[in-house]
């Protein structure tokens, strides 16, 4: 088999620099598709915080700092969901 000479080709569909609301430093994320927010963990200090697309781009929330329905795990529990995996 003949070795491909273009490997760890990045897609950049999607994948966004933002700035962690817990250390400031410029971490990548890959946005939920629609409106809803995930959770998102940094690669500097390790944190868990919350990604959210807005109107401008994305945002990130600490998890302290956000509202009951920007809060996945709460937000799940509201719409009755189990995890189906
Ligand atoms: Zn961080």
């Amino acid at each position: 088999m003949a070795k491909s000479k273009s490997q760890g080709q990045e897609t950049v569909s999607g994948k966004k620099t933002i700035k962690c609301p817990y250390c400031q430093k410029n971490t990548s994320v890959v946005p939920a598709e629609d409106y809803q927010p995930i959770f998102a963990d940094c690669k500097a200090c390790g944190k868990r915080y919350i990604l959210q697309r807005t109107r401008e781009g994305i945002e990130a929330l600490k998890i302290e700092s956000a509202s009951l329905l920007e809060n996945p795990d709460l937000r799940e529990i509201e719409l009755g969901q189990g995890d189906e995996e």
